[in-house]
């Protein structure tokens, strides 16, 4: 049995059996040390999988032959005798005997300096067999058990899929139906992985260092997406202490399910708009269900994440109009594209770069996307006939940013007016508030906007340097820090000042203990994970205006992050027991 810590970043025990992804582009596998008494075993998997390579080359090659020429099929013959050159049997051999490490690592080492060898060769016919032989070393790895995505294909139910990182959209495209939860080895809180998870009611663990290392496909797993945890070969008393909790979790959710019935109103009277973030149209029949009064936030991105194409206006149009329609008459908020930083498309990821959260992510990247842009907005305005629906432009820093998301939109406007196309003329038009710079500046930009959204989950990151996704500084990663309460302070205050409504939609909002500081702050309106939403109803519905008040006043007179989120959760922890005694501060 082995345990390995990391952060919880969607709630939910599983337990399943793994699945483990290696990047297949890179012929970097995890090193693992073996002890003396294995090599001889070690030398065994390695032969095994060797012959069965071979054995598989050798059919290519009968069936190539046949399909395609005798030349051609001679690329095989040239793979097979990679597989029974000694120059290249005895340094993978060696590794395993005298550098004592596991054959996956022994085959990915060799293999990756003979590709460089290969492609620093003078002669051209070494260097276009680089790729063969990368093809071959992922075929060894594979025969040992290395799957590439070829082997989600064939994943059972009850898959648990573990790897070293994995992007927003290849989580969005997992089966549903096989995959019940995952595990990396990178990652931060709020990266936009670990919100799809929640997305999808995905448990999950980011951040489990080691786990590439100890996890082998097949193996029995617990992820704990509550704690933070993944056991790995857990003994029967661990499995069975995990059933026993999985039971009681479903008591609480269907103990908190009638809270999604009740308003949304403090002790004291004040009501309080809850609603949902959503990534899907889908999602909205759960943020229903857990008591949301609407959309507060739409991540369109998915869009363009989850298809192998770009979306066209009628993709756009369908998905809003199934919100609508799902929505019945509740508001929906729909956030213009947020590409880039760790939500890529295909063209962005060819050229990566250095610093994408400080790149041209979001509004700044749909403004040089113009065409892209447009077609969203004209997209949007055409769906406003269908319920009350607003737009947001994401990361927004500068005023002319503002000026310009408007001005696109009026051409649209004008443009639908002559081709006698309906809209909503009076559409609202809001920004998330996620630069610090912006909130510093929201005087100005109130003057301009019909709303603003926090969102803390870039706020955070942009305020105290932290990137939300990695596991490295994730313990620096904290919401409730004296600098962001003051930033959102200001903001709100901003807002109060300009009559106009301000929100909150960033992953904090759903921690209860963040959630009561964003009442003392005076946000009215949090939109937050669907699942969330029974247990934000419940703390809104124990605690006054004032009690909240207090607290946060007190917390951002701290000099440190660690003294206010202490001081936060131990009075909420007198103060509402039931549902602070045992949580963690967000
Ligand atoms: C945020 O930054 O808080 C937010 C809601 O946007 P996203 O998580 O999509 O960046
Ligand atoms: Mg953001």
């Amino acid at each position: 049995m082995h345990k390995i810590s990391g952060i919880a970043v969607s709630p939910g025990i599983i337990i399943g059996r793994v699945l483990l992804i290696d990047d297949t582009r890179s012929l970097r596998v995890a090193r693992r040390t073996i002890d003396q008494a294995d090599v001889a075993a070690e030398l065994e998997r390695f032969e095994f999988a060797r012959k069965a390579a071979i054995n598989e080359l050798d059919e290519l090659h009968k069936s190539a032959a046949v399909e395609m020429g005798k030349e051609a099929a001679k690329i095989f013959l040239f793979h097979i005798g990679v597989l029974n050159d000694p120059s290249v049997l005895t340094p993978v051999r060696q590794a395993i005997e005298q550098d004592h490490v596991n054959a996956e690592f022994a085959i990915s080492s060799t293999f990756r300096k003979l590709a460089e060898k290969f492609a620093a060769h003078p002669d051209s016919t070494f260097r276009s067999k680089v790729d063969d032989l990368r093809d071959l070393a992922h075929r060894l790895l594979r025969d040992l058990g290395h799957g590439g995505q070829e082997t989600i294909a064939d994943m059972d139910e009850g898959t648990v899929i573990v790897a070293r990182d994995l992007t927003p959209s290849q989580t969005a495209n997992f089966d549903r139906d096989k995959i019940t939860a995952f595990v990396t080895a990178l990652g931060g809180p709020t990266s936009h992985t670990a919100i799809v998870a929640g997305a999808l009611s995905l448990p999950a663990v980011v951040g489990a260092k080691g786990v590439m290392l100890q996890a082998r496909t097949g193996q029995k797993i617990i992820v704990d997406g509550e704690r933070g945890f993944v056991v790995l070969d857990p003994d029967e008393s661990t499995i069975s202490k995990y059933r026993h909790e999985q039971i009681e979790a479903r008591k609480v959710s269907l103990s908190l399910s009638e809270f999604a019935k009740l308003p949304a109103i403090t002790a004291d009277g004040v009501r309080i708009n809850i609603m949902g973030n959503i990534e899907f149209p889908d999602e909205v029949e759960q943020v229903e269900s857990r008591g949301g009064m609407g959309v507060g936030l739409y991540r369109t991105e998915f869009l363009y994440l989850t298809g192998d194409r770009e979306p066209t206006e009628e993709d756009h149009y369908q998905s809003y109009k199934r919100c609508a329609e799902l929505l019945n008459g509740k508001p929906l908020t729909i956030r213009t594209v947020d590409l880039g930083a760790d939500k890529y498309t295909q063209a962005q990821e060819e050229i990566p770069e250095r610093n994408p959260f400080l790149g041209l992510r979001s509004i700044r990247y749909s403004l040089k996307n113009q065409k892209m842009f447009r077609t969203q907005l004209r997209a949007i305005l055409r769906a406003s006939t269908l319920g009350p629906i607003k737009i947001m432009f994401p990361l927004i820093t500068n005023i002319a940013e503002f000026r310009s998301g408007q001005y696109f939109l009026r051409e649209e406007m004008e443009e639908l007016d002559e081709q006698g196309i309906a809209y909503d003329k009076d559409i609202e038009v809001g920004m998330m508030v996620e630069v610090p710079a912006a909130a510093l500046m929201a005087g100005a930009f109130a003057r301009e906007v019909d709303f603003f959204s926090i969102g803390t989950n870039d706020l955070v990151q942009y305020t105290l340097a932290v990137d939300r996704t990695n596991e490295r500084v994730a313990s620096m990663y904290t919401p409730i820090h004296p600098a962001v309460l003051k930033l959102i302070r200001d903001v709100s205050r901003a807002g109060r000042r300009h009559d106009i409504p301000v929100s909150c939609c960033g992953q904090s909002a759903a921690d209860p203990a963040f959630a009561a500081l964003l009442l003392g702050l005076g946000v009215r309106s949090i939109s937050a994970t669907a699942s969330s939403l029974p247990m934000l109803k419940k703390t809104i519905r124990s605690l006054t205006v004032p009690q909240c008040e207090r607290i946060v006043k007190k917390a951002i007179s701290f000099d440190s992050e660690a003294e206010a989120s202490s001081y936060v959760l131990s009075r909420l922890r007198k103060r509402v027991p039931e549902v602070f005694d045992g949580r963690p501060v967000a």
